[in-house]
């Protein structure tokens, strides 16, 4: 047995411990790619003195040091590229504290998201970043991409609800931030820095109050054209739904067959629309809305009319990703943003692409935010396939960025899009966001050989990409 796993099992009990390659072997991949090396060991830490005492154990044998939620991230940014020890907080999964009155919960950072609001709905609440993934990601693994979901557009995404972390230090010494404390913005660092900062034990969230009244329509479009039209018409009026989302004929075939839940299979796009507020400023919001949407092209404009409807709609579009395994065994998923009025041609050039590299295209996502989510599917058993892929995806984040857009909207950068990082930002960009890597962690031992370009070129990738599960 390796030293470090000896020192773990000694400081954490052997319950805590996972260290035969069959059981590490469950931590070496996420939604993205699986891992060149397995881990030294995975921990199950009970408490943030769990987490404190590991830290310090692994500084001494000099081991990084990955922090894991659910592993549904899609850049592998929770992969343990280079081995080490991860630290799962599978059981660190708590609501902590819930204050009513002035509308916040403390939380442990293994929380799955979805369940903050299902425990939080009778007091009239929720916790408003909800990604397609919430019933499986965990609340810490969200702070660590600083995840977005349907609803950000109205409330903002994860660093915009929350409040104050406590986290551990590459030193093993437990520190607190919040955003109501004077000084530097510790939690806006730390949020979205994908476990290479810090390792958090605990999270303090905004809630929001449940709206008076909710409503979801579907508008019917027989172009993408029509339908990006009518986003940013709707935006640009000064409208703000609570979730404006989009799908194209191959996704809305693909959910419909899934799920059952209405949407027209010969339309070639629709916009799922939601408003929520006080009932009059939503009959206000639907009218203006509806117009909006007829005049850019519109076919019909249909309101769901039961919760049960409503519920249905919701849980197609969120289940689009596992809809498209009808259609291809693997898909890669690419995640960029472009502004809103640059829609049209954004996806004029998706398709393009796509079709070059004769690739099928599915496309569900974020139209308010202008963050596209283009499935491109392919059977990662045919090396032609996952070639066109790569290229297909990277052409695609070029044409975002040279549309006034960037490289990700929401699933982060992880070990993905590390060698797109200088697509978008200078070398003196990133030596100073380097230099802020290195004052949290001058030994880099957090989450080594994340978000930073290698030096190498991107070739690199390509070869891991034919490993992969449901994406490349
Ligand atoms: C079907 C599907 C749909 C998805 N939809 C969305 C979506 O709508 N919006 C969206 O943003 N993403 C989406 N994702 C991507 C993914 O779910 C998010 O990135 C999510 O935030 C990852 O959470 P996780 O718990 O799985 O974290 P992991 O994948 O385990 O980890 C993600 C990152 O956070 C770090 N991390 C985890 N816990 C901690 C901690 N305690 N302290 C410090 N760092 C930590 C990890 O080191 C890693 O860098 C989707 C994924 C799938 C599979």
């Amino acid at each position: 047995m390796r030293e470090i796993v000896a020192a773990l099992i000694d400081a954490l009990g052997p319950d805590a411990v996972r260290h035969q390659p069959e059981d590490v072997r469950v931590y070496a991949y996420d939604g993205y790619r699986s891992g060149d090396a397995l881990p030294a060991a995975a921990i199950l830490p009970n408490d943030t003195k769990d987490v404190a005492r590991a830290i310090g154990i692994c500084r001494e044998h000099g081991e990084p040091i990955v922090a894991r939620g659910s592993g549904t991230g899609l850049c592998g940014a929770a992969v343990p590229q280079h081995g080490g020890v991860v630290i799962s907080f599978a059981r660190m999964n708590r609501v902590l504290a819930i204050d009513t009155r002035r509308r916040r919960a403390r939380v442990q950072p293994g929380l799955l998201n979805a369940r903050l609001s299902e425990q939080t709905k009778a007091l009239g609440l929720f916790y408003a970043p909800d990604p397609s993934s919430q019933k499986i990601s965990s609340i810490g693994g969200n702070v660590g991409t600083n995840a977005g979901g349907p609803h950000c557009l109205s409330y903002g995404v994860t660093t915009n609800n929350v409040l104050g972390l406590e986290f551990v230090t590459n030193e093993g010494e437990v520190l607190r931030c919040h955003q109501d404390a004077p000084g530097y913005d510790l939690t806006g660092v730390i949020v979205g820095s994908e476990g290479t900062l810090a390792v958090v034990t605990e999270i303090e969230v905004k809630l929001r109050r449940l709206p008076e009244e909710t409503r979801v329509f579907l508008a019917v479009y027989d172009s993408v054209e029509a339908a990006s039209e009518s986003v940013s018409e709707i935006i640009g009026h000064g409208l703000l739904p609570t979730a404006l989302e989009m799908m194209d004929r191959v996704m809305i075939r693909a959910v419909e067959e899934a799920f059952h839940a209405g949407y027209p299979q010969d339309a070639a796009a629709v916009l799922l629309v939601e408003v929520a507020g006080s009932r009059e400023g939503t009959d206000d919001a639907e009218r203006a809305i509806a117009r909006i949407a007829k005049d850019a092209g519109a076919l019909t404009w249909r309101a769901a009319r039961t919760q049960a409807e409503r519920d249905a709609l919701w849980a197609a579009r969120k289940g689009a990703a596992g809809a498209i395994g009808r259609l291809a065994p693997n898909y890669y998923i690419q995640d960029a943003t472009v502004p809103r009025t640059r829609l049209p041609e954004a996806l004029r050039a998706v398709e393009a692409i796509a079709a070059e590299h004769g690739l099928i295209v599915a496309n569900v996502f974020h139209a308010g935010d202008g963050n596209l989510h283009p499935l491109l599917l392919f059977d990662r058993r045919d090396p032609r396939s996952v070639e066109a892929v790569v290229r297909a995806g990277t052409e695609i984040l070029k044409q975002c960025i040279g549309l006034g857009g960037t490289i990700s909207g929401e699933h982060g950068i992880g070990y993905e899009k590390r060698e797109a990082l200088p697509l978008v930002f200078s070398a003196s960009d990133l030596a100073a966001m380097v230099k802020l890597r290195d004052t949290f962690d001058p030994r880099q031992l957090f989450n080594p050989g994340k978000i930073f370009p290698s030096g190498a070129s991107c070739h690199e990738v390509q070869p891991s990409l034919a490993r992969t599960g449901g994406t490349p």
